[in-house]
């Protein structure tokens, strides 16, 4: 196991350095259609491999669980994009480029709020779905926003936004969150109990 957190956790520097290359630098990167489907499928490998690192961090968690968590984890990275639209008021990718400003979803303070909200309300009450959930949150926002944040930096409202993230700590931050969130899950968690296990039946509706 061990190697493979090592395997991953060069492959998540590799597929962001590479990715950036790829949507900013190619031959192809004058297109707009080339560019933003790029863009999404980068953000959204990252947040794949962000949550592959967390559970390599946890052997007691099913393959189904797992998985599920790391297909919402991949879907959520890439949709925070989303607000793009939202801010332009139009579905079409001519409008969505120069924005004059971030949509919600890249504003890292909202992220923070609401994650807080959750990870508190599940620890307390000791619901262990919403409390790994929190995890995923978290690990898809950080993920999008670091990369975003490279070029763009942090939108923390209401005290504005961070100066744009060097490349190097961009790179080292995506590459220790999901090691360091892991530990934080698993330190958090082992207060639940023994008994306490993750059952999605109960979300069946
Ligand atoms: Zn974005």
């Amino acid at each position: 196991m061990r190697y493979f957190k090592v395997f991953l956790t060069l492959a998540i520097v590799f597929t962001a350095y590479i990715g950036d290359f790829i949507v900013f630098r190619s031959k192809y990167s004058d297109s707009l259609t080339f560019r933003a489907i790029t863009d999404s499928l980068v953000h959204a490998s990252l947040g794949f491999l962000s949550s592959l690192i967390f559970f390599s961090h946890d052997q007691n968690l099913n393959l189904h669980i797992s998985g599920l968590n790391v297909t919402f984890c991949t879907i959520v990275s890439s949709l925070i994009d989303v607000d793009h639209a939202f801010v332009a008021r139009s579905i079409y990718l001519k409008d969505m480029i120069n924005l004059k400003h971030r949509g919600i979803f890249h504003c890292t303070t909202f992220w923070l709020l609401i994650t807080s909200i959750i990870l508190l309300y599940s620890y307390l009450e000791k619901k262990l779905n919403l409390y790994l959930l929190s995890f995923m949150l978290i690990l898809a926002y950080s993920s999008h926003h670091l990369r975003d944040g490279n070029r763009r930096g942090l939108w923390l409202y209401p005290f504005g936004s961070s100066p744009p993230i060097d490349k190097n700590l961009y790179l080292f931050l995506l590459a220790v969150l999901p090691h360091v969130l892991a530990c934080v899950y698993n330190i958090g968690k082992s207060s639940f109990g023994k008994s306490v296990t993750i059952d999605y039946t109960s979300m069946v509706v």
